[in-house]
């Protein structure tokens, strides 16, 4: 569904990705670990072209998004981003949010993205929140109302950029939950997290990166129980 071939990116003379090769296949789950500043973020942000890389190439069902010209603002439609911060938007209430986009971007009639909003909003387990403001939710909501957002534009992929690393503990099993669900209903996801219950659990892939490299790619079992290298095998001696 989605290639990467020898991506590279720098911000003046900091490289942040050298040479990066990723391959992702409809209705996978792969999960992007490694140590801050490991240019996790970057990766994801490239893939929807919040960031512009600086070399290599991203295929989408085999055409590069470098040269999508005009039609970028069409393939942005079909990967949805959740972030850490769930950036919603605070003066519209859960269900305006969550109606925006496919209003506003593919011109769906509000009876209908009103109604698909419900919809989504039962999906999360936030209905009887429809009509309060963002800000009278607890984080695990709002991440959650984030998610209902993103699903509007029925994405083929979502990215998710470390969405539980911002709540509070007891907060995280609802959000994970809720991207449990998508994961087994065949939903494409690519998750940078430092959950690795989740990864274990959910992951078809895990890629470790390190130092802007993709440094080790492997199923979660054999990541987890038997690292092929040094760094991936430091680095999750220091989170597990
Ligand atoms: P974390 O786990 O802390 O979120 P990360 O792996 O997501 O880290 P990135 O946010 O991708 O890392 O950052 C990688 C490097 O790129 C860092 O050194 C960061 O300072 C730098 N960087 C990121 N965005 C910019 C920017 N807009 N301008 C300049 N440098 C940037
Ligand atoms: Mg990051």
């Amino acid at each position: 569904l989605l290639e990467i071939k020898n991506l590279s990116k720098s911000f003046g003379d900091l490289e942040v990705l050298r040479d990066v090769n990723i391959s992702i296949n409809k209705g996978e789950v792969v999960v992007i670990i490694g140590p801050s500043g490991s240019g996790k973020s970057t990766m994801l942000r490239c893939l929807n072209l919040l960031e512009q890389p600086t070399g290599g190439e991203i295929t989408y069902q085999d055409e590069d998004i470098m040269k999508l010209g005009k039609k970028v603002t069409e393939y942005r439609k079909h990967v949805g981003m959740v972030f850490q911060r769930f950036n919603l938007f605070t003066l519209k209430t859960v269900l305006e949010n969550v109606m925006y986009a496919p209003m506003k971007l593919n011109k769906v009639h509000k009876n209908e993205a009103m109604n698909q909003a419900m919809e989504l909003l039962k999906k999360v387990g936030l209905e009887n929140k429809k009509d309060v403001f963002p800000s009278s939710l607890s984080g695990g909501q709002q991440q959650r109302v984030a998610i209902a957002r993103a699903l509007a534009m029925s994405p083929d992929i979502l990215l998710f950029d470390e969405p539980t690393s911002a709540l509070d503990p007891e907060l995280v099993g609802d959000v994970l939950e809720v991207m449990k669900q998508l994961a087994k209903e065949g939903m494409t996801m690519v998750v940078v997290t430092h959950e690795m219950g989740f990864a274990k659990e959910v992951a078809d892939r895990v890629i470790f990166m390190d130092g802007g490299y993709v440094v080790e790619e492997d199923t979660p079992n054999n990541i987890f129980t038997s690292p092929r290298n040094e760094r991936t095998r430091a680095f999750l001696s220091r989170i597990l």
